[in-house]
Parts: structure tokens; C-alpha cells; sequence
């Protein structure tokens, strides 16, 4: 990969890319010192720990303990390799990468990722052009017309069409030279069944390119004009689009949703389309799939208010059902609560009056109707309850079928707070006592396989005030609490090391590092060493050069705090810890010299070794109170 995008563009990328700039794309940031703080974007959190070092250009999450630099940052944002955050950054600050052609030498080396962003970003064109052109076109220029979609919104969302016929795309990609498997890889032609050769997956359809949140073209849809079927055909899941993960629409939501903090969730393109063609923006499809807890976690980058958009009852009582269900049982890399509590994530179900799909009826009723109702739209579980109730009614039976109904979902409730208040809302609306609508969610929750957060919580009751775990907020230099103090001492001298490198000849010289118990530690710390980051900012290029993890993170928490270092103080300490790590060494040799003296009955060398240890131990209890006397 490394070869596609060499060496000095990545350092002049480094150059010209400004991590704040950057994580002020999808993050809210506020001065605070030297640095700049903002809530996490990747742990969910009420206080904001995720801060941002503009003079080492790296960002450190105290919450979750996350940390890296500008290109960590877009990797871990978008879940993309190197190369492609690298390349993200090279267009945004216009480093020019240059772009070759694809030879077929070139095509086995550059990644498959790549290659098929590439296909598919020329067949989103080839589609387009079909339909824009005046004699091809037609077909699908009068179906769109036909739906009220405007020739703006074609051009914004690069509609396009694929004309009837088996191989138009297969035969235009030949022109290319672009191979046959990779076009296969991309799921836009199919193998025949009976012969060799392929065909064009889509013909005779509307083309609605799927971007991601970076502009690129990942996958496509295709919608019949008449009503053959299947009336929609997806992409299949290929190296760049997983359905799971894409939401239609992202790309031009993204900017609206930040600035409104609420985003719209239908299931249609043209439900979509017709909510961008009438300014609601802050609005995205899934494709062919419900809510994932994936889509939650990109979504929740941008907004914190979700509106789930149905034209039925039954499908939003299906899919709050099933969107509780994905969070419960994702719910080792995504926190339920996030979903629920009115703080932070907030969902909630429109159901549309009968008739009504989110196209037709903002055709007929037009945006402020459509806003209007979803003010006043209930939360999922709110949502839930009403339609139990309608459902069942509200006499003795009724009231038990409702419980029942209503069990799980809230045992899926991991924020105790909202489930409380919750429990209380379903208490008052079917008269039964609090306590026993409990005692009915403890059950559930006690019977499921991952309610690892409650576990720890079983003698209190399901909706109780328990406690959820805390956010740590963990000062970096002296490392989380528990830790054990010779660990800690390191991790100060690796700090020491990163905020004040005019320490780094002293740290040869001593030899400090040989004395280092903890293998990261001291393997960061021989990086330091060797790499000199003798300008701040190079922390970050320290940082590209570790490819473990939790070392880089170990770098970002040391990195980011400031303390003020002068030669004298790092000298004492480094005394301190030499010495200190000398001692140790000399008792354990005086140790064993001492058991041999012993064996051999060796009284006088015993008394000579034995006031030597006293000695040693006064030292080092003196050493002791000197480090206490220094935090
Ligand atoms: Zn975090």
C-alpha cells in the first residue's frame, strides 16, 4: 500500500494538515489552555476528554483512552486504512498525489479497495452521463420527472441511468482496459450462468451512487421505471460497501445534521431525495436493512437526536423492536444507554398517517408539516408503550400483555436512569405498581447472556440509581490510579521525555532507560532516543512510526500533558530514579551474597552484609520520601 503514496508526500501531507482543523470537521472543539477539549467521538461521554494538542498535532481521549495523530484520527474516524486517510488529507490541504493510469501491473499492486473506489466512481459517471444524455436518458429522465425529482437533485446526488441491454458497462470498462475480476469484485457485472463471460447487473434502471461520508462512491442502487421486480437492486457487499455501514445520503447530510443535531432515518432513496429536494437535509436512508448499530455510531458523530421515519405502525414497531435488539446485542462495542438517555443520543419513531410514505407525503404537505410532526414524535420506548397499549387495551389482561410486551425492551435499557424513569411513565399509564414491573425486568434482565454492566449490579434493583461506570479521567504522567508507583515513575520520565526533549542527552548519558521494568515503556522511550523529537509537533511523527496501538496511545496521554519542565528538576528526578533503580539491584546481589553467608556459617561477613542492607534501606527510604516530596 505503502508504495501507491510515497514517503514525501505523506511528510508534506503531514506538513499541511492541521489536526484541529480536521477533528473540527466532526467534533466540537473549545480552547482550553493550550489545548482544545470537545466531547469524544468515539466513546460517548457528557463531560468532554477528548482534547487536542495543536503544537504536537495529536489528539488523546482521557475517557476511553484512545490517541494518535491526524492520520489516526480520519483512520479511526472512518474506519479507513492508511492510504485512504492519507489521501483524504492530500486532497483536502491539495497536496498533489499524482494519479496514474491503471495498468494491469499497476492494478495487482495497487490495494483492491482502491481499485474499486476507482471502478465505481468512473460507472457513477458512465451512469450519469446515460442519463443526462438526451437520447439515452429518456426512459429514466421521464420516471424521475414523473416523481417530482428536480434536475438540481439529480446533479447533487448523481442520479443516473443504466440503459437496457446486457453489457453496455462491461463493454465500456473493456475500453478501459480495467480487468474482468475486478469488475466482477465490484458487483457491478455477474458471471453468466451457462457460458463464460459476464453481464451488467444493472439495465434498465435508476442509479442512485451511494457516497460515504468522504464523497466516494461505494456501492449502487438501482430502481426499476415500471413495476417489474425486484423494484430495487443493491450493490453486493464488496471490499468498499457494506450495507450495514452506508447510509444513503450521508454525504450531503453530514453538515446539517452537525448544525441541527438531529438527523432524519428513512428507509427509501426516493423518500430521501424528496426530503433533500425540500431542504430537509439532515436526512439519510439505510438501504435495504434496518438501523444498525454501525449506522448509530457514524450517525452519532453528526447528531444526537435520531428520528426513525415510518409510514406504518408496523414497521416502526418492527424496527424500534429490532433496533433495540441490534443495540443489545452489539452491545459490546456500543453502549445502549447512548440510544436512550434524553442527554445524549436520543431516538425517536414518526409514524406518517396512513397512506403516507416520507415521499409522498412531503410532496402533498410540504416540509413544515413534516417538521411539525416530528416535534412531536415519541421515543422508541415511548413509542412502544403506545402502540402496547393500543394494541392491548387497558383492562386486566390488557394491562399484563403490555408488561410483557414492554419486559424486554427495557431490560435493554442499560442507562439506569432512563429506565427508571421509564418503569415510572409505564407504572402510571397501566396503574401497576412500580415494584412489580421491576421485579418482572430484574427477571429478564438476569436471564440474558450479556448483561455484563448489570452484573455487577444485581443486588440493586433494575431501575434503581446504581451507579454506571464512571468516566475516568485519568491524570496522564501518573497513570490510572492502582497503578503500581516504579510504573509510574517511567511513565514520568517518558513524559519528560516527549514535553521536554533538551532531557534526551542526559537520559543517554545516565542510561536511564537500561533501568526500565516496563517493556512498552522502555520501548517508547528507545523510540524518543532514536527518533529526537527535538520540535513538538514531531510527536506526531513519533507517533506514525509506532505501529502498536496501545503504545501510541500510551505516547498521545504522556505527550498531552503540560508540565513545565526545567533541566534542574528532570535531573533530580532522573537522579532519583537511578539511584533508586540502583538500589534495588544492589540489594537483590547483597540478597544473595547474604543466603550464601548464611550457609556457609559465615558470621563476620554476615554482620559486614547485614549492616550494608541496613544502610541501603535507610537510603532508600530517604529516596522514598524525596520522590513523595516531588509530586
Ligand atoms: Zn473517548
Amino acid at each position: 500500500m505503502a508504495i501507491f503514496i510515497p514517503e514525501e508526500k505523506i511528510s508534506e501531507i503531514k506538513n499541511a494538515a492541521d489536526i484541529v482543523d480536521v477533528v473540527s470537521e466532526s467534533v466540537l472543539l473549545k480552547k482550553a489552555g493550550k489545548n482544545y477539549i470537545g466531547l469524544c467521538p468515539f466513546h460517548s461521554e457528557k463531560t468532554p476528554s477528548f482534547t487536542v494538542s495543536p503544537d504536537k498535532q495529536i489528539f488523546h481521549c482521557f475517557g476511553c483512552n484512545t490517541g494518535g495523530n491526524v492520520f489516526s484520527f480520519l483512520m479511526k474516524q472512518d474506519g479507513v486504512p492508511f492510504p485512504e486517510a492519507a489521501r483524504h488529507l492530500a486532497r483536502r490541504y491539495g497536496v498533489d498525489i499524482p494519479e496514474r493510469p491503471l495498468s494491469p501491473e499497476q492494478q495487482r499492486i495497487i490495494s483492491e479497495r482502491e481499485s474499486l473506489l476507482d471502478i465505481n466512481r468512473r460507472a457513477g459517471d458512465f451512469y450519469h452521463q446515460a442519463l443526462l444524455n438526451d437520447t439515452t436518458g429518456q426512459p429514466a429522465k421521464s420516471y424521475l420527472a414523473k416523481r417530482g425529482i428536480s434536475q438540481k437533485t439529480v446533479e447533487d446526488f448523481k442520479l443516473g441511468y443504466a440503459r437496457d441491454g446486457w453489457d453496455h458497462l462491461l463493454r465500456y470498462f473493456a475500453g478501459k482496459r480495467i480487468s474482468t475480476m475486478l469488475l466482477a469484485k465490484s458487483g457491478l457485472i455477474l458471471p453468466r450462468k451457462n457460458k463464460s463471460g459476464h453481464y451488467d447487473r444493472f439495465r434498465n434502471r435508476v442509479i442512485f451512487p451511494i457516497f460515504d461520508v468522504n464523497q466516494q462512491v461505494v456501492g449502487f442502487g438501482g430502481r426499476v421505471l415500471d413495476d417489474a421486480l425486484p423494484k430495487y437492486l443493491n450493490s453486493p457487499e464488496t471490499a468498499v460497501y457494506n450495507k450495514s455501514r452506508s447510509l444513503y445520503g450521508i454525504h450531503r447530510a453530514k453538515d446539517r445534521c452537525r448544525s441541527t443535531g438531529t438527523v432524519f432515518i428513512v428507509e427509501g432513496y426516493l423518500d430521501l431525495l424528496a426530503l433533500h429536494q425540500h431542504g430537509i437535509e439532515n436526512s439519510v436512508a439505510t438501504l435495504g436493512t434496518a438501523l444498525t448499530a454501525d449506522h448509530v455510531k457514524l450517525l452519532t458523530r453528526y447528531a444526537r437526536r435520531m428520528i426513525l421515519v415510518y409510514d406504518s405502525d408496523e414497521a416502526g414497531i418492527r424496527s424500534a423492536q429490532r433496533c433495540i435488539e441490534t443495540f443489545w446485542k452489539e452491545h459490546v462495542d456500543f453502549r445502549r444507554e447512548d440510544v436512550f438517555s434524553e442527554n445524549k443520543a436520543d431516538t425517536h419513531i414518526l409514524v406518517l398517517p396512513a397512506g403516507h410514505d416520507p415521499d409522498s407525503y412531503i410532496f402533498e404537505h410540504g416540509p413544515e408539516a413534516f417538521l411539525t410532526a416530528a416535534s412531536g414524535s415519541p421515543g422508541i420506548i415511548t413509542f412502544l408503550m403506545d402502540c402496547a397499549v393500543r394494541k392491548h387495551g387497558l383492562t386486566t389482561e390488557g394491562k399484563i400483555r403490555v408488561i410483557s410486551e414492554l419486559q424486554e425492551p427495557l431490560a435493554a435499557i442499560n442507562d439506569q436512569i432512563a429506565r427508571a424513569i421509564y418503569i415510572q411513565q409505564l407504572a402510571e399509564r397501566t396503574g401497576i405498581a412500580e415494584a412489580a414491573i421491576l421485579e418482572r425486568i430484574r427477571a429478564v434482565v438476569s436471564r440474558q447472556p450479556h448483561s455484563s454492566v448489570s452484573a455487577g449490579q444485581k443486588g440493586t434493583p433494575a431501575g434503581g440509581l446504581a451507579k454506571s461506570a464512571p468516566a475516568a479521567s485519568v491524570p496522564a504522567a501518573n497513570g490510572p490510579p492502582g497503578i503500581n508507583s516504579g510504573i509510574r515513575f517511567e511513565r514520568r520520565i517518558v513524559a519528560m521525555m516527549l514535553q521536554f526533549p533538551q532531557i534526551l542527552p542526559e537520559i543517554s548519558r545516565l542510561n536511564v532507560l537500561k533501568y526500565f521494568e516496563n517493556e512498552d515503556l522502555k520501548s517508547i522511550g528507545n523510540m524518543i532516543v532514536q527518533f529526537n523529537p527535538a520540535t513538538a509537533d514531531q510527536v506526531s511523527g513519533l507517533v506514525s512510526r509506532i505501529d502498536n496501538e496501545a503504545q501510541q496511545t500510551l505516547i498521545t496521554s504522556l505527550a498531552m500533558e503540560d508540565e513545565s519542565w526545567n533541566q534542574k528538576g528532570c535531573l533530580k528526578l532522573l537522579g532519583t530514579f537511578v539511584d533508586a533503580r540502583q538500589n534495588i539491584r544492589n540489594r537483590s546481589v547483597l540478597e544473595a551474597q547474604i543466603r550464601t553467608a548464611e550457609k556457609r556459617n559465615d558470621h563476620a561477613l554476615l554482620l559486614t552484609l547485614l549492616s550494608k542492607k541496613q544502610k541501603l534501606a535507610e537510603r532508600s527510604e530517604k529516596q522514598k520520601m524525596a520522590i513523595l516530596n516531588e509530586k
